[in-house]
C-alpha cells in the first residue's frame, strides 16, 4: 500500500516521514500541479481536508489520497484564526503602522494576533497547532487524523526559525518559542506527524475491517 500525498511542500512531507514509524510507502500525488485546486471555504480544518482528499482522490483513480489543513487556535478568540490562519490579517484588512521594511503575510498576521491579545494575561493566552488529514480513495472518504501541540501565544516574537505564527508560539515544556527549537526536537513535536500518526492507526483499522 502506498500513500499519495496532495502536497509539494517539502516541510510537510518531512513531518509525515518523522511519524511514519511503520515505514508505509508515502509519495507526492503526482501530476499534482496539473489539477487545478479546489476551494478551501469550509469551517473547519476537518472540513477542508475531507474536501481535499476526497476532491483529489477523484483525479487519481484508484490510489488512497491524503490532505491536510491546519492552522493555528486561541482558545480567548473561540479558536480564531483558525482554518483563516494563512489569511488572518488579509481577512480583517489589517495593515499596521509603516516600518523600515514591508512587512510579509506572516509578519502582519503575527502583528494582527498581537494587538488582539492586548492586556490578555499568559494564563489565558492558550492555544494549539491543529492537525487533521483524511484520506480517500476514488472520492471516498477512508479515515481521518487529529493531531495537535499545546502552546501559550506571547506579546512579542522571539527567534527567527519556522515560519507562520512560530515566533509568537510558546511552548511552557521547552520554555522557548518554536522559532526559537531546533529543527529535531520541533520535528517530534509537529501536530502534522501526530495527525499522521493518528491516521494511519485508523487507516489500519478500516482495511482490516474490509
Ligand atoms: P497549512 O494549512 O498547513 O497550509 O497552514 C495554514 C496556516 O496555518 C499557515 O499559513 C500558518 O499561518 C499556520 N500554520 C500551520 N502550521 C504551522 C506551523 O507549524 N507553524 C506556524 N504556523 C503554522
Amino acid at each position: 500500500m502506498t500513500l499519495y500525498v496532495a502536497t509539494s511542500n517539502p516541510g510537510k512531507l518531512r513531518d509525515f516521514a518523522v511519524a511514519n514509524t511503520a515505514h508505509i510507502p508515502v509519495e507526492p500525488l503526482p501530476n499534482l500541479a496539473t489539477i487545478a485546486p479546489p476551494p478551501e471555504d469550509e469551517p473547519t480544518f476537518e472540513g477542508n481536508a475531507i474536501a481535499k482528499a476526497r476532491y483529489y482522490s477523484s483525479h487519481a483513480p484508484g490510489l488512497i489520497v491524503i490532505a491536510d489543513d491546519s492552522g493555528l487556535e486561541v482558545d480567548t478568540l473561540h479558536g480564531r484564526p483558525g482554518v483563516r490562519s494563512a489569511r488572518f490579517a488579509d481577512d480583517y484588512n489589517f495593515h499596521p503602522a509603516e516600518t523600515t521594511y514591508p512587512l510579509n503575510t506572516d509578519e502582519r498576521n503575527n502583528l494582527y494576533l498581537i494587538s488582539l491579545l492586548t492586556g490578555v494575561p499568559l494564563t489565558e493566552r492558550s492555544a494549539r497547532y491543529h492537525c487533521v488529514l483524511a484520506a480517500a480513495r476514488n472520492g471516498h472518504l477512508l479515515a481521518i487524523g487529529h493531531g495537535a501541540v499545546e502552546g501559550e501565544i506571547l506579546s512579542e516574537p522571539r527567534g527567527t526559525g519556522g515560519f507562520g505564527y512560530d515566533p509568537l508560539f510558546y511552548l511552557p515544556t521547552h520554555q522557548r518559542t518554536m522559532a526559537q527549537i531546533d529543527l529535531e526536537t520541533k520535528l517530534t513535536l509537529s501536530h502534522r506527524g501526530r495527525a499522521f500518526a493518528a491516521l494511519l492507526q485508523e487507516l489500519a483499522t478500516h482495511i482490516a475491517a474490509t
